[in-house]
């Protein structure tokens, strides 16, 4: 939909002509106007106009952006846009023009189509929809240009640009005072700011004149296998519109929830298993459910010895790598799990000695003062960094006083 045709009309052309017959039309009247072929006043006038005309409708980018939104659209262009064509001159702005050189260059001027404002929502998402990829539908409750009048307020025909205000809704004062000339802009008082007149019986019932109306759009949102925290999904134009507003996009960011087993770190994946003392030394295995949904059973290795603490790598059992294919790692991080107090009875741990690696010789210099110690279990509430603290019971001191770490002089 071609907002206004005025500058096809100047070339005697339809809206919908192409390229080559554009520059057909514009090579025809720059012939007639040419100042050397009509050296009169209008013709000048005229060929500026047809020049104007052509300078946007032979750009691309600029034709679209007359088409959706008018001459406003590329108004504001600055020095080097088509600066003042069509009207937007007055008295002020010539004033202002030669003071300044270019239309441009006045402050406050409306600038081009404005671009609209972005949504941004959050997409909450498990790391197992993560791994596998997951399409939500989401609805979306946005500003819609009216269908009923296609965003013009009221009848086709029926809505004129406010001629007093030029359509901008606001006008610009200029006033001289001495040598300065100050320029102020205001709200046009012909159309209350709306830069539209409109008789009454002609304005749209559906949004009240007000050009815009709600709807609810559904989403697609496709969150790809191997998407990350904070990662965006954008869908360009797709925000509020509004007229002479280039629509912002709507971006869902995509929020990882937390896992019960597994963290992430990049591509790879964590997984912290806890096995048992005899696993870790001597072997055995372990079994794990992966984000996948399958199951991973792992076997350790007689003779392989897990410790404490360490950590191993599963290849290819991380999330998928977008982009480039594959998979990260899987990293398992270990804790050990000691048997329970008194598993096995003194004869039975003997022959611990037998397997394990002998016991490390205790060294304490020959002339050192030795304390004999033995240990106690630890209470964390009765430690040390605690004592004197608030929360410190005098009376289970008394009662369990004996259950310090005990030393006796040698
Ligand atoms: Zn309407
Ligand atoms: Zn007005």
């Amino acid at each position: 939909m071609v907002k206004d045709t005025k500058l096809y009309d100047v070339l005697g052309v339809s809206p919908t002509a192409g390229d080559s017959e554009i520059k057909k039309a514009y090579r025809k009247s720059a012939l007639k106007y040419h100042p050397d072929k009509n050296p009169t006043e209008e013709g000048a006038e005229k060929f500026k106009e047809v020049s104007a005309a052509y300078e946007i409708l032979s750009d691309s980018e600029k034709r679209e952006i007359y088409d959706q939104f008018g001459e406003e659209g590329l108004n504001g262009g600055g020095p080097g846009g088509p600066g003042g064509f069509g009207g937007f001159g007055g008295f002020g702005d010539d004033i202002f023009s030669q003071f300044f050189g270019g239309a441009g260059a006045g402050a406050g001027r409306p600038r081009g189509p404005q671009r609209g404002r972005d949504i941004k929502h959050e997409i909450a998402a498990t790391l197992e929809e993560l791994y596998k990829g997951r399409t939500a539908k989401l609805a979306l409750n946005k500003q819609i240009l009216c269908k009923t009048c296609e965003g013009r307020g009221g009848k086709k025909g029926a809505v004129k640009k406010c001629s007093s205000c030029n359509g901008q809704g606001v006008k610009f004062v200029t006033r001289q005072m001495g040598p300065m000339i100050q320029r102020f802009q205001a709200e046009c008082d012909v159309c209350s700011g709306t830069g539209d007149i409109i008789d009454p019986k002609d304005r749209c019932k559906t949004c009240n004149a007000k050009k815009v109306t709600n709807e609810r759009k559904i989403l697609e949102v496709h969150i790809e296998p191997g998407m990350k925290d904070g990662q965006n999904i954008v869908f360009k134009g797709e925000a509020d519109q509004a007229p002479d507003v280039i629509p912002g996009d709507v971006i869902f960011v995509v929020a990882q929830k937390p896992h019960k087993h597994f963290q992430r770190s990049g591509d790879d994946l964590v997984y912290e298993a806890e096995i048992d003392l005899l696993t870790a030394i001597a072997g055995g295995e372990f079994a794990l459910e992966h984000v996948s949904g399958d199951w991973l059973k792992v076997s350790i290795l007689p003779g392989e010895v897990i410790s404490p603490g360490s950590k191993k790598v599963i290849e290819g059992k991380g999330m998928p790598i977008p982009k480039y294919g594959g998979h990260g790692n899987l990293i398992v991080h270990f804790t050990v799990k000691f048997p329970q107090k008194h598993f096995a009875d003194e004869d039975s741990l003997k022959k611990l000695e037998e397997i394990l690696p002998p016991r490390k010789k205790i060294s304490i210099p020959a002339n050192a003062t030795v304390d004999d110690c033995v240990l106690s279990e630890y209470d964390p509430s009765k430690s040390s960094a605690r004592r004197g603290g608030q929360s410190y019971d005098s009376d289970d001191e008394d009662q369990q006083g004996g259950e310090g770490v005990q030393c006796a002089s040698q």
